[in-house]
């Protein structure tokens, strides 16, 4: 049985409130989904940032945290005085290619033992939010976004492990410590996985677009 059912009759009003809100940790996945998307006069780093401990409570992921020469640093994108750097007004420039936590958003979904959705909550609670409750999203494509969105999220800490224990190494043999850009950079290069369709999202499978 699952827990939260009403929360499925949620449906975005594409208002961009969340966008403006939240800071969005990005997975290698991410980056390369959304290199896909840049211009040719943008290049991936104009849509990321890096913050510090201090700067962002990620208690329940700190092995997503990127160990650099100037720290440990998360990778997230970038926001401007208005939001994330992706923001057109309130609309998402990248919308079918943006993070699987965005895609997700605002679902908390916890997965059962067969991978169906076992309980739902909601995380714009904590964030000023214009959806209406008149929507129907599929509790079959949330259960999929979040196979995938865990999936890749394992698939980073991988990473980010792999690149802090070369760190470590480093530092230990008197050699260089490799910076900010070298990291993105073999993120871009694909030495990451991506799970299949990108294009799927929860507020997709709802009775309107959202953000
Ligand atoms: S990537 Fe798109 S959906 Fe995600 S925070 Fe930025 S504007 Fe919003
Ligand atoms: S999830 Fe809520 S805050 Fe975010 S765009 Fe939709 S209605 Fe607005």
């Amino acid at each position: 049985m699952t827990h939260g059912t009403r929360h499925l009759r949620f449906n975005c009003t594409a208002c961009g409130k969340c966008c403006r809100e939240f800071r969005v940790p990005v997975t290698g996945a991410d980056v390369t989904r959304l290199t896909a998307a840049l211009s040719s006069s943008e290049t991936i780093s104009d849509w990321l940032e890096w913050l510090s401990p201090e700067q962002v409570d990620m208690t329940g992921e700190p092995e997503t945290f990127v160990n650099l020469p100037e720290g440990r640093r998360l990778l997230v994108l970038r926001h401007n005085d208005g939001g994330c750097v992706l923001l057109d007004g309130s609309l998402c420039q990248v919308h079918p290619v943006r993070p699987r936590s965005c895609q997700l958003y605002p679902w908390d979904v916890t997965l059962g033992r067969r991978g169906g959705v076992k309980r739902l909550s909601m995380l714009h609670e904590y964030a000023p939010c214009e959806a209406t409750s008149d929507g129907r999203v599929l509790p079959v494509v949330l259960a999929e976004l979040k196979r995938w969105e865990r999936a890749e999220l394992a698939n980073y800490v991988q990473v980010v492990s792999d690149w802090n224990r070369a760190q470590t190494r480093r530092k230990r043999l008197g050699k260089r410590l490799q910076g900010a850009s070298e990291f993105v950079g073999q993120l871009v290069r694909g030495r990451v996985f991506v799970t299949e369709a990108a294009t799927t999202s929860a507020s997709d499978a709802s009775t309107t677009s959202a953000c």
